[in-house]
């Protein structure tokens, strides 16, 4: 039998007393490991989260926790091959793809370290100027944010089993807050090797940091009201996780990130060949098979000009046609696989689904694989669909298929593309491709109010734009409606979600005495 992956709560490695559920390699089909919850005393392993780790992390400055992200990052570090050694054998990956997870979530790290430092010796955060409550400016109001003295428990999706830990972890950490992850079972293996590695360098104190691996049974139980929640996965669980009681009557803060039907937007009048042009083919090739499409935020709708259907569906068509797929140990793969049988299973099945309202303007799932089984290895192909009447075929902007999937979707005109990326009703990010600044301005503000992010690619920042899909720590992480309502990152912002506001109203006295 494989190896039983071990938790560590309550400040100690303890193992369930399960079977185990197996983890695999996904693209030869072999078990690596097993992890397993089952015994856990949880409520136990929370209430020494919250003293003995909490308490310890209030005790110190913003600085010096800031000085643990660093050192975390510095074991990271260190530990690197390793890291994507684990994700090639259990997520699948190529090079380039273990690269967003797990430099991603170091990168993350080190600014969240940044920031922190910034903050120096304060152990509170003002918010805002005092407001005067009396005629006379003595007594007033002033605003602060403290942390929260409860834990922050991560429930997280198996596409980011690094970054999905460290971008969440980096500002509690920083806020006082100790962390109790829960990676999901897939792929939590790197999960379970990171938090390893930083517990075995003795950089936080007992409690800071535990990892339940395995079933999340009894996790929401466990949560009391000065808890926070940070959830990422899908509508489904999220739906379930709104309705437990935890939220829904002892009023734990949650957060939830989940499916986004996102989109690319050619703005109208950018000619084959023109820049915009060129930039937006590239791009939804490229966020098609970054991680074999299994991005939250990656491109699953592109609007684009009627006239222009077919020439983006020829280009972007060529470009997927030179990916290579398969296994990610032979060289000349550049995408590699989906990360479970059950994902496999479930792109399929939502690709058949989408197909009976769509066009396959390129077909990947007939290509060849390089040394992979089609059978046995978790690896699908792109495959880039078209919807002419985009009014008429609602699939594509309702059902998520988190895979290297996306839909070429004709507009009539500007207004019209408009409400066709809001019909996602609510999305992690959209990005727009043009040349003339002003109408890329209004274009952008008129879909910030139904997208966390709006990335806008012009010629002049072409060699320089982050990327639709990367998620960086200085930009707001989350969208509104379907997307969960969920906001992380987007820098020192993200601390709020880990402290609690007060107003405090005193004498300008006391206010002046608070340090
Ligand atoms: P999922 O089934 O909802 O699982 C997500 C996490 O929730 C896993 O850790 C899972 O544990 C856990 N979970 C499952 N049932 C639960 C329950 N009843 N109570 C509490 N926790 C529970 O989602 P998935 O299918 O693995 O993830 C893919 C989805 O995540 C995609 O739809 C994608 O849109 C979304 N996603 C969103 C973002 C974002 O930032 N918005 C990022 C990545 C992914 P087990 O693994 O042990 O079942």
């Amino acid at each position: 039998m494989s190896e039983l992956l071990s938790n560590f709560v309550a400040g100690r490695w303890q193992a369930g007393t399960g079977a185990g559920t197996p983890l695999f390699d996904p693209v030869t089909g072999d078990e690596l490991v097993r992890v397993d919850a089952t015994g856990l005393d949880l409520p136990a392993a929370f209430a020494f989260a919250r003293d003995t780790g909490g308490a310890a992390l209030r005790s110190m400055t913003y600085g010096q926790r800031a000085e643990l992200l660093v050192r975390i990052g510095t074991v990271l570090q260190a530990h690197r091959d390793a890291y994507y050694a684990l994700s090639l054998a259990n997520s699948g990956t190529v090079k380039n793809d273990t690269a967003v997870d797990v430099d991603g979530a170091m990168y993350t790290l080190a600014q969240y370290a940044k920031w922190g430092a910034a903050l120096g010796e304060r152990r509170f955060l003002l918010d805002g100027e005092a407001a005067k409550l009396s005629k006379e400016p003595l007594f007033q109001s002033q605003h602060v944010q403290v942390p929260t003295q409860g834990l922050a428990l991560f429930i997280n999706a198996f596409n980011f089993p690094a970054w999905g830990l460290w971008e969440k972890a980096a500002p509690a950490l920083l806020s006082g807050v100790p962390v109790v992850v829960k990676p999901a079972t897939a792929t939590a293996w790197l999960t379970q090797r990171m938090v390893r590695d930083v517990v075995d360098a003795g950089i936080l104190p007992p409690g800071a940091l535990s990892i339940v691996c395995g079933s999340s049974v009894g996790l929401l139980d466990a949560l009391q009201p000065f808890d926070v929640l940070s959830f990422t996965g899908s509508a489904d669980t999220a739906a379930l996780i709104r309705r437990h009681a935890a939220v829904a009557e002892r009023s734990v803060r949650s957060n939830i990130e989940a499916d986004s039907l996102n989109s690319a937007l050619l703005l109208p009048g950018e000619a084959p060949g023109s820049e915009a042009f060129e930039l937006l083919v590239k791009e939804v090739a490229r966020e098609m098979t970054v991680k074999s499409g299994q991005k939250c935020t990656a491109i699953r709708r592109v609007l684009v000009p009627a006239e222009l259907f077919g020439a983006v569906a020829e280009a972007v068509s060529a470009r997927l046609a030179r990916t290579t797929v398969g296994n990610p140990r032979h060289e000349s793969v550049r995408m590699g696989a989906l990360v479970s049988r059950a994902q496999k299973v479930a792109v399929l099945e939502g690709l058949a689904m989408l197909k009976t309202q769509a066009e396959v303007l390129h077909d990947g799932t007939h290509t060849g694989l390089v040394d992979a089984d089609p059978e046995r290895s978790c690896c699908v192909a792109p495959t880039l669909l078209g919807v002419r009447d985009a009014d008429a075929a609602g699939l594509v902007h309702d059902h998520e298929v988190f895979g290297p999937i996306s839909t070429l979707v004709a507009y009539r005109d500007l207004p019209h593309a408009l409400a066709l990326a809001r019909r996602g009703q609510g999305s992690l990010v959209a990005s727009l491709y043009g040349s003339d600044a002003g109408t890329l301005a209004c274009t952008a503000l008129a879909l910030a109010a139904s997208h966390g992010r709006v990335h806008v690619v012009s010629p002049d920042v072409a060699a320089t734009h982050t990327g639709h899909g990367n998620v960086m720590p200085q930009s707001l992480h989350g969208g509104p409606g379907r997307a969960g309502g969920g906001e992380e990152l987007g820098g020192l912002k993200a601390l709020n979600f880990y402290h609690r506001r007060a107003a405090l109203q005193a004498g300008s006295a006391v206010l002046g005495a608070l340090g």
